[in-house]
C-alpha cells in the first residue's frame, strides 16, 4: 500500500521520483503518490479492508479544528465588519452596498460587496507571516489537509443542515421558499432562495466567496511553499497553476457584484450542494493540480508551458468579455457597442409568477452570435490549461476539465430548459439565430 512504500528521507531525486518528508507524509495513506487505485484493488483483491483505510485515514484533530476555527471566524469578521473601501480609490471597481437581482417573489435583495478587500488583507497578512512574522509555516494548509478536509465537512453539513431547518422553521423569506415534496431533494437543492441572518449575513454569498474562493489561492500558495520546502524550489508547472489560478479568483472578486446576476445567486436555492460544495468540494477538488505538484514537480519545457499560459490566458480574456458584453447589454438595454457596433437584438417577453407580463431583451452580437454559451467555452479553456500545466503524467489533476465540462454542460442544458420554458417562442427565435451552444459545428 502507498503509505508502506514510502520513505521518510527528506532527500529528493530526480522529479517524478520523489521521496518525501515525514511532513510530506505522515498520515497521507493512500494519496501519497496520487493513488486512487492502488487502494481499490487492494481491498478488491482482499490485502485490505475498508476498517484498513478507516484505521489509516488522519483523524480529526485540535490543531486543524483550531486551524480551521480561526480562519472561518476572520472570514466572517471581514464579511460583517468590515465595509468596503475599495470601490472609494480602486477605478472602475464595483463594491460597496450594492442590488441583486430580483427574486421569483419579487424581492430585491442589498449586499455588502466587499470580497475584493477581504482577498487582499488575508492575502497581506499571508505574505507579511510568511516573510517576516513567521507566526505559521505557509505549508501549514499543506501539513493538515486531511484533518482540515474533516472541518471543512463538518461546517459543509451544519451549515446545510441548518439552512434546511431554517427553511422549514424560521425562512428569511417565505415567498421565495420551494419544497418539492421529497425531503432529500429539499436538503440537497435547498428550500432558501436567499437564506439570511440578519440583514447583511447572506449565506450564498458568503459561504461561495470564503470558505470557497478565497480559500482557492490561500490553498494553492501553501502547496508552493510544499514545494520549495521539498526540493528548493518552485517548478514552473506550479506558478502556472497558482497565476491562472489566481487570475480567475481575483477575476471573481473583481466582478462581485455581476456575481449577484449569476444562476447561482438569481436561480439556486441553498441548500447542500452550494453549502457544502462551498466548504468541501470547491477547495478539495478545484485545488488538484497544486496537491499533484507537490507530489510530482513537473518542470515544463519553456515552449509547452508558453502554449499553455496562452490557452489559459485566451480562455480566461473569452470568459471575461462574454460575460463583460452579457453584462454591459443588460445594463444599458442594449444602449451600447459590442465589437463597435450596435448589438443584434432578440425582442423577447415572458411572465412572471405574479401573472405580470415583463419585457427583456437577448443579445445576438459578439460572443453571444458566436455560441449560445462561448462564456462557458472560455471558462472551459481555461480549466484544461490549468490541467495541461501539470504534464500528462497522471489522470488525477485531469479532474477538473471532467468536471467543468460536466458542470458547464449540464448547467447549460439546465439554463436553456428554463429559458425556453421563460421565453418560448423567442427563446426558439434565439436558438435559430445562433444554433450551437458552446462550440460552432460542433455542439
Ligand atoms: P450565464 O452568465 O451564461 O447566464 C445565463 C443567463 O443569461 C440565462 O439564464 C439568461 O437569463 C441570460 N441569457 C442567456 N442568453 C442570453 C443572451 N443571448 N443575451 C442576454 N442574456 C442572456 O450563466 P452562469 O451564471 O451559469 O455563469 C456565469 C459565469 O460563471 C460563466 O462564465 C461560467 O463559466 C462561470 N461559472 C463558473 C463555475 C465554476 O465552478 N468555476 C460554476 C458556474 C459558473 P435571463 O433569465 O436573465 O434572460
Amino acid at each position: 500500500m502507498a503509505a508502506k512504500s514510502q520513505s521518510n528521507d527528506p532527500k529528493t531525486k530526480s522529479p517524478g521520483s520523489v521521496t518525501f518528508s515525514k511532513a510530506a507524509t505522515q498520515g497521507q495513506w493512500g494519496r501519497a503518490c496520487c493513488s486512487l487505485t492502488a487502494p481499490l484493488a487492494d481491498i478488491a483483491t482482499g490485502r485490505a479492508r475498508l476498517s484498513d483505510i478507516w484505521a489509516k485515514t488522519p483523524p480529526v484533530t485540535t490543531k486543524a479544528a483550531q486551524i480551521y476555527v480561526a480562519w472561518v471566524t476572520f472570514q466572517v469578521l471581514l464579511y460583517m465588519l468590515l465595509p468596503d473601501i475599495c470601490h472609494k480609490f480602486l477605478p472602475g471597481y464595483v463594491g460597496g452596498v450594492q442590488e441583486g437581482a430580483m427574486t421569483p417573489a419579487g424581492i430585491v435583495h442589498k449586499y455588502e460587496i466587499n470580497g475584493l478587500q477581504a482577498w487582499l488583507i488575508t492575502h497581506l497578512l499571508w505574505f507579511v507571516n510568511s516573510y517576516l512574522l513567521a507566526c505559521f509555516s505557509p505549508t501549514v494548509i499543506f501539513d493538515n489537509w486531511i484533518p482540515l478536509l474533516w472541518c471543512a465537512n463538518i461546517l459543509g453539513y451544519a451549515v446545510s443542515t441548518f439552512a434546511m431547518i431554517k427553511g422549514y422553521f424560521f425562512p428569511t423569506d417565505a415567498r421565495d421558499c420551494k419544497f418539492t415534496g421529497s425531503f432529500f431533494y429539499n436538503y440537497m437543492m435547498g428550500i432558501e432562495f436567499n437564506p439570511r441572518i440578519g440583514k447583511w449575513f447572506d449565506f450564498k454569498l458568503f459561504f461561495n466567496g470564503r470558505p470557497g474562493i478565497i480559500a482557492w489561492t490561500l490553498i494553492n500558495l501553501s502547496f508552493a511553499a510544499k514545494q520549495r520546502e521539498l526540493y528548493g524550489h518552485v517548478t514552473n508547472s506550479m506558478v502556472l497553476v497558482n497565476v491562472l489560478q489566481a487570475i480567475y479568483v481575483l477575476d471573481f472578486f473583481w466582478n462581485e457584484t455581476w456575481y449577484l446576476k449569476t444562476i447561482d445567486i438569481c436561480h439556486d436555492h441553498f441548500g447542500w450542494y452550494l453549502g457544502w460544495g462551498d466548504c468541501v468540494w470547491l477547495p478539495y477538488l478545484y485545488t488538484l493540480q497544486g496537491l499533484y505538484l507537490v507530489y510530482h514537480p513537473v518542470q515544463l519545457p519553456t515552449r509547452y508551458s508558453l502554449g499553455v499560459l496562452l490557452l489559459g490566458l485566451l480562455g480566461y480574456y473569452i470568459f471575461r468579455m462574454a460575460n463583460h458584453q452579457k453584462d454591459l447589454f443588460r445594463r444599458t438595454d442594449g444602449r451600447c457597442l459590442i465589437w463597435g457596433r450596435k448589438p443584434k437584438v432578440i425582442e423577447c417577453s415572458f411572465t412572471s409568477a405574479d401573472e405580470q407580463k415583463h419585457r427583456s431583451k437577448l443579445l445576438v452580437s459578439g460572443f453571444w452570435g458566436v455560441a449560445r454559451h462561448f462564456n462557458y467555452t472560455g471558462d472551459l479553456m481555461g480549466s484544461l490549461a490549468y490541467c495541461l500545466a501539470c504534464g500528462g503524467g497522471h489522470l488525477l489533476p485531469y479532474f477538473y476539465i471532467i468536471y467543468m465540462a460536466i458542470l458547464l454542460t449540464h448547467r447549460c442544458l439546465r439554463d436553456e430548459h428554463r429559458c425556453a420554458n421563460k421565453y418560448g417562442r423567442d427563446w426558439e427565435r434565439y436558438t435559430a439565430a445562433v444554433p450551437y451552444r458552446l462550440l460552432p459545428g460542433i455542439f
